[in-house]
Parts: C-alpha cells; sequence; structure tokens
C-alpha cells in the first residue's frame, strides 16, 4: 500500500497541481478509500495455460480484487487548493492493492480487513521533488469503505444475514421499534451505496410481484399465482423501459445489477406505475438515492427526517412486506453514517471496485500473456495499474468531459444538499 500511494500521490501531483503556487505544496494530504471483493467464473474451460500439470482448474475461477479508490488531493498549507475525484463511480481512479486466485469467505475477508488495517497504521508520509525542484510532503489519508454486504458482515462478525450490521436487528423486527442504535464502530466501513441501489430496486420489485397475496415468504400453495403475477409485472416493465429484469444467469444469481436499478430508479413514477404500487414511496426511495449519489455535501437532518417518513411510508402501506438489511441501514442509518465521513459518501461507493471484475476478465482473456498462470495474473495487475494511472485518466476524463455535459440537479434533491459548498478548480479565484 506505501508503494502504490507513493506512486500515486507523485503522479496525481503532476496531473493535477499545475496551477497550484509552491507554497501549496509543502503540505498535501491524499485520500483514498480501500476495500475489497471476490468474483467466481473467471475461468475459461477451453483455456489451457502451458504450465498446468493437471486440469484441475478449480483454483482458478475465482479472483479476489483489493485496491485503494482516489478520493481527494488536498494541499493542507493551502486548503483552497484541492482537487476532487471527478468520477468516484470509475476505475480510472482506482488503483490496484492486490489481486489473487482465491476464494472469497468470512474468515478470510476478516483477515484481509485486518490486513488493510495493518498497513493503514503503518503509512508514513511521503516526501519527493517535483520538476522544478518543488519539494512536496504527502500524507496518507485512507479509509476502508470498500465492501458489499457480505463482506460487513463478515468485518463485524453478523452471522445472520437477514439482520442489519450496524444495529444487529433482524429483518422481522424492522417494523416493531422506532430506534435502531448501531453498535459502535459499525458505521465507519460505509453504506454500500451501490448494494443499497440494488437492494431496494430488488424490494421494491418484491413488493410488487406479492402484492395480491400480501404475503412476504412466499409457500408451496401461492407460489404458482405469485409467479404468474410476477410474470405480467416484469412484462409491464419490458414494455415501459424495454428492459429485461430478474433474469436468472446460471450460477450468478439474476441479471439485476446497479445500472439496471439505476435506469428504472431515474423514472421513479414510470417505475411506481409500472409496477403498480405506491408512486410516493418509490419517488422517495429514488430521491434518497440520488442525494447520496451526488457528490454535494448532504444536509443531514431534513435527509433524517425525510429517510424517517419514508421508512414508515413502508409500513403503512406494506405491513406484509419485509424490508432487507441493505434498504434498511440506507433509510435508518444512513445519515449517520453522511456523519462518519469528511466528504460525500458518493466518494466511498464500491461502483469501481465491481467494475474491475468486468475489466480483469477482460485482460485475462485478451491482454495477458498465456505461458503461465503467474505470467497472467501479473499483467492482469499491471493493466489495472496503468488503466487508473492519474495522468492518462485526466487526459482521457478531459476527452470525455468535452462530450458529456453534466445534467443540472433537479428540485427534487436540491433541497437534501448544501449548495456550493464544493469548490470547483474552474471557479477558484486566482489570489495567492
Ligand atoms: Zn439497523
Amino acid at each position: 500500500m506505501q508503494q502504490m500511494l507513493e506512486k500515486t500521490a507523485e503522479r496525481l501531483c503532476v496531473a493535477v497541481t499545475s496551477d497550484w503556487p509552491k507554497t501549496a505544496m509543502n503540505s498535501i494530504e491524499l485520500s483514498v478509500t480501500t476495500g475489497f471483493d471476490g468474483a467466481s467464473g473467471y475461468v475459461n474451460p477451453q483455456q489451457k495455460f502451458y504450465d498446468e500439470e493437471n486440469d484441475d482448474r478449480s483454483p482458478y475461477q475465482s479472483l479476489f480484487v483489493c485496491g485503494a479508490l482516489i478520493i481527494q488531493l488536498k494541499s493542507l498549507s493551502n486548503p483552497k487548493y484541492l482537487w476532487n475525484n471527478p468520477t468516484p463511480q470509475s476505475y480510472r481512479f482506482f488503483r490496484p492493492l492486490k489481486i489473487a486466485h482465491q476464494k472469497e469467505d468470512n474468515e478470510m475477508a476478516l483477515e484481509e480487513y485486518n490486513r488493510l488495517g495493518e498497513e493503514i497504521k503503518h503509512l508514513k508520509p511521503f516526501k519527493f521533488t517535483m520538476g522544478k525542484g518543488v519539494t512536496v510532503m504527502v500524507e496518507f489519508s485512507v479509509s476502508r469503505t470498500l465492501f458489499d454486504g457480505k463482506n460487513v458482515n463478515a468485518i463485524v462478525g453478523n452471522k445472520a444475514t437477514q439482520r442489519c450490521p450496524m444495529c444487529l436487528i433482524t429483518s422481522h423486527n424492522f417494523n416493531n421499534q422506532n430506534v435502531f442504535i448501531p453498535k459502535e464502530g459499525s458505521l465507519s466501513h460505509g453504506l454500500g451505496l451501490l448494494h443499497c441501489e440494488i437492494k431496494i430496486f430488488d424490494h421494491l420489485l418484491h413488493i410488487a410481484y406479492k402484492q395480491e397475496v400480501k404475503v412476504w415468504d412466499v409457500t408451496k400453495n401461492i407460489k404458482e399465482s405469485v409467479d404468474l403475477y410476477a410474470g405480467q409485472v416484469r412484462d409491464r416493465l419490458y414494455n415501459a423501459f424495454k428492459i429485461r429484469v430478474d433474469q436468472v444467469i446460471q450460477g450468478k444469481g439474476t441479471s439485476n445489477n446497479g445500472n439496471l436499478a439505476r435506469k428504472f430508479l431515474d423514472r421513479p413514477k414510470d417505475f411506481a406505475n409500472a409496477l403498480d404500487i405506491d408512486e410516493e414511496l418509490v419517488c422517495n426511495l429514488a430521491t434518497i438515492t440520488k442525494v447520496y449519489r451526488s457528490a454535494l455535501e448532504i444536509e443531514v437532518e431534513e435527509l433524517k427526517k425525510f429517510s424517517d417518513f419514508t421508512y414508515k411510508l413502508h409500513y403503512i402501506k406494506y405491513p406484509w412486506a419485509r424490508m432487507n438489511p441493505s434498504m434498511h441501514k440506507i433509510l435508518q442509518h444512513g445519515p449517520d453514517i453522511v456523519r462518519q465521513f469528511p466528504m460525500p459518501v458518493a466518494f466511498y461507493a464500491e461502483d469501481a471496485l465491481e467494475s474491475m471484475h468486468k475489466i480483469h476478465r477482460e485482460t485475462i482473456r485478451e491482454h495477458s500473456r498465456r505461458n503461465s498462470r503467474e505470467n497472467a495474473i501479473l499483467d492482469t495487475f499491471n493493466r489495472a495499474v496503468y488503466l487508473s494511472d492519474p495522468i492518462l485518466s485526466m487526459v482521457y476524463l478531459d476527452r470525455r468531459r468535452e462530450m458529456h455535459k453534466k445534467r443540472p440537479l433537479t428540485n427534487d434533491i436540491t433541497r437534501f444538499l448544501k449548495p456550493g459548498q464544493w469548490t470547483d478548480p474552474e471557479d477558484r479565484s486566482n489570489e495567492d
């Protein structure tokens, strides 16, 4: 981690501080957030490596990915000078720390979490000289938030998946209490925004599927009618959005992912209409996810009131439905999680880490040597290094920014955001 952060700091300083004065360079802080994720399905049964001694390729089916997402570069001597990651959801600023053919389980997740903690504890400030003889001193600020629900459960030791990892209350009791007090330290693992979006989407689908029978646990005698109705809901969604949802992919669950969930939550009225469920509930949930996605500072108290209201609304409209822990987490603990971090939670989301799996699959398939497993994984790591190189990424982003204009914020979400909190580099006055 030390070496990767040093290299990152050096390259990022070259990429983004060309207009910073010398005095701002004395002392700089690089903030990143780390985490890990495993995925399966990496093996192509057709592909044989020259050094393979037997046909057992099962160890290579899983790839464990650990890395650091760049959040911010800030001058500590002159805090007016700062640079925020313009695309925190993109792999362009996701620096690899470790990849391994290793199957992810609870024990390993905890071990890796602690290993990251040890490395963070031993990080040292880094001093280097830039062009024109400017000496730069960089300190590192490292969080650990890039986790899905499964890994957070492993880290906090929550063995029941139907239990909230923050307050340890089970989903059966989400409707019976008014206060959910998080266990100490549990909020520092971040929101897991991407997975919350997917889980909210899933939950709304299931309310729609089951609203005829008004029973959450589908037993044998009602399964047929629920399945039939679910088919009709999926058809209505397809007619409205031209997207097929809940397609089963063998060995991988369903086709529902973050992109798909966002496409529906971007048009909440049409989504509610196609699901034939309460429009206010769907719109509120869509608003809440958009507020968290925004890179602006959040009006936490406003959002808390709105989230509490939405939580109650859910159980008033659908008392028979059982919220999943991720949806409970974003509504009940989201505002408190926001308070844990100096930057908006959008900067701590796990999208970039998730998209690395796609990149690595592509690398293993097309951009790595086939002569040995070791070379293949080395090439995979190295490609992740240069794909996330700050200088190259900035060039790439500048080109893309010319093609895409930013979408303006809409009124429904601006009431939860503090305006003008972030210094936009373009707007910075030229005083020195
Ligand atoms: Zn909870």
